[in-house]
């Protein structure tokens, strides 16, 4: 055990503070490169014992600077530092998530409900063993500085010898420039510090005003209506439209003109999958999305929510969950169906030839996919009730999710019934998912993993078509979530110097 001194050298306390930290926070980094690399070889062993070096040096003298040039706040940032790590190595040992920069964006559009179905006993176990015990460690401790001559001789030395290691290991540069993504968000206090800078830096520049397109002129005066679902981590493969081995789509089976396509999302997290499906291409700029577009063009748009993450909308029918259950009876208004609750009649109730409904569901958002429909779409039996996916065998884990996907082909069916109902409109439904979600294959849960390194299974989605008599569709087999836009220009009759005919699935 360690002798608790209550006067530590500043050096020795940094130090001290940087050894706690690799042994506390860096498991799974060091898993990660055992996995990695091959630990049997010379290079191999010189690489491990390097990087463990190099990180409790440069950790220790990064809480040196932080401490001789802040004081006392630097120990405040020390204390905050350890109390996030805790959380932060919770939930990368129990999603195998990495801390990157989209997973800094999903934390920060996740709101207060969403969070408390994360919240578990070992969750608090994690943030008492390894982040408050060292915090009052850090608190009690009085540190006893060095004067400026000292400070400028030890930072000196100590660099030199990190650049010298780094220097050393330059054969290794290419295999850490390899894994860089995987290693730097893992890498505490370092992966959520540069990625919350880097998520609002991009933010900022992100939430410059959207770019206006050129104005839009309706073509004729059929009345259309089109209803846009937006799905929230559905995957295709869980889809029995898609070949799945279990009838999860027990009703869309048997609908008449429904049609399902290929499709794969732009990214694996909700506001960049949410902005894809809105906009005419994908751009790393915000341009006018498809709800503001219509509306400045005179169409009815209506927006319901039970989900979030969106770009913004600029749009007099913009409904949540709770203005909806204000006029919603019955259970299933705790769940997804409140989304349609009064819809026919509000469509009928527009004075609007042309009509955009969007959807934006939230049913199959984990972890705790059982608390996301109502009793009886529990179809699929046991089902996994724990929030730390961890604890479920991946087979209750899979049966919950498949409810979330009876459940989805419930939700979708009865649009197409309220839509049939409406007589005077030509009508179709798209149902489109933000991202797709991985269910303990390989070890990953959720989503949020880097496009370019992601499973399939976080970005094949469902693009599911009902259309009524009126229309036919065009023998595509793969579609993109941009194709949206151009389709529902076409559906409702509206000309745009952006429409373009090939993004377009109807005859
Ligand atoms: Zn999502």
């Amino acid at each position: 055990m360690l002798k608790i001194k209550n006067n530590l050298k500043i050096a020795h306390f940094a130090l001290l503070m940087s050894l706690l930290n690799f042994l506390f926070f860096h498991f799974p980094f060091f898993a990660y490169v055992f996995n990695n690399v091959d630990y049997k070889s010379l290079n191999g062993i010189i690489l491990i014992a390097s990087l463990v070096i190099l990180m409790i040096i440069a950790n220790a003298f990064a809480f040196y600077l932080i401490l001789y040039l802040l004081r006392k706040v630097g120990k405040f940032l020390l204390v905050l530092f350890f109390i996030i790590n805790s959380i932060a190595v919770y939930f990368v040992n129990t999603y195998s998530v990495i801390i990157d920069e989209s997973m800094i964006g999903n934390v920060f559009n996740t709101n207060y409900e969403e969070s408390s179905s994360f919240f578990s006993f070992k969750l608090v176990l994690y943030i008492i063993l390894f982040g408050i015990i060292p915090s009052i460690f850090i608190i009690r401790t009085k540190i006893i500085s060095v004067p400026p001559k000292k400070f400028l001789i030890t930072s000196s030395l100590t660099l030199l010898f990190i650049v010298a290691m780094a220097f050393a290991n330059a054969s290794n540069w290419l295999w850490i420039d390899k894994n860089s993504k995987r290693l730097g968000g893992l890498a505490m206090p370092w992966s959520y510090s540069v990625n919350t800078s880097l998520f609002y830096i991009h933010q900022y520049q992100k939430n410059r005003k959207e770019i206006q397109l050129p104005d839009a002129t309706i073509k004729d005066n059929r009345k259309s209506v089109v209803v846009l679902v937006i799905g929230e981590s559905a995957r295709s493969q869980n889809f029995s439209l898609y070949g799945y081995g279990r009838d999860t789509n027990p009703l869309l089976s048997k609908t008449p003109n429904v049609f399902h396509f290929e499709a794969s999302s732009c990214a694996t997290y909700t506001t960049a999958g949410v902005k894809c499906i809105l906009e005419h291409e994908d751009t790393g700029d915000l341009y006018e999305i498809l709800p503001n577009y219509l509306y400045r063009n005179n169409v009815e748009v209506i927006w319901r929510t039970s989900n979030w993450g969106e770009p913004p909308v600029h749009i007099k029918n913009y409904q949540k969950r709770d203005d909806l259950k204000a006029n919603c009876q019955g259970e299933g208004c705790n769940y997804d169906e409140v989304l349609l609750a009064g819809l026919k009649d509000q469509i009928e109730a527009s004075k609007k030839d042309k009509i955009l409904v969007v959807l934006h569901t939230s049913t199959s958002h984990g972890p705790t996919y059982s608390k996301k429909y109502p009793l009886q779409f529990e179809t699929f039996k046991p089902v996994c009730n724990s929030v730390e996916l961890g604890n479920c065998s991946q087979q209750e884990l899979i049966n919950a999710y498949d409810n979330t996907i009876v459940y989805t082909d419930y939700l979708l069916h009865s649009v197409i019934e309220d839509l049939k109902q409406l007589k005077d409109y030509q009508s179709t439904m798209l149902f489109v998912s933000d991202h797709g979600e991985s269910l303990g294959e390989k070890n990953l849960y959720m989503h949020g993993l880097p496009k370019g390194i992601a499973p399939k299974e976080q970005y094949e989605i469902p693009f599911i078509v009902w259309v009524d008599g009126s229309r036919q569709l065009k023998p595509n087999t793969t579609l993109s979530q941009n194709h949206v836009f151009h389709s529902v220009l076409n559906f409702l009759g509206i000309e745009s110097p952006v429409y373009k005919e090939e993004m377009n699935i109807y005859k």
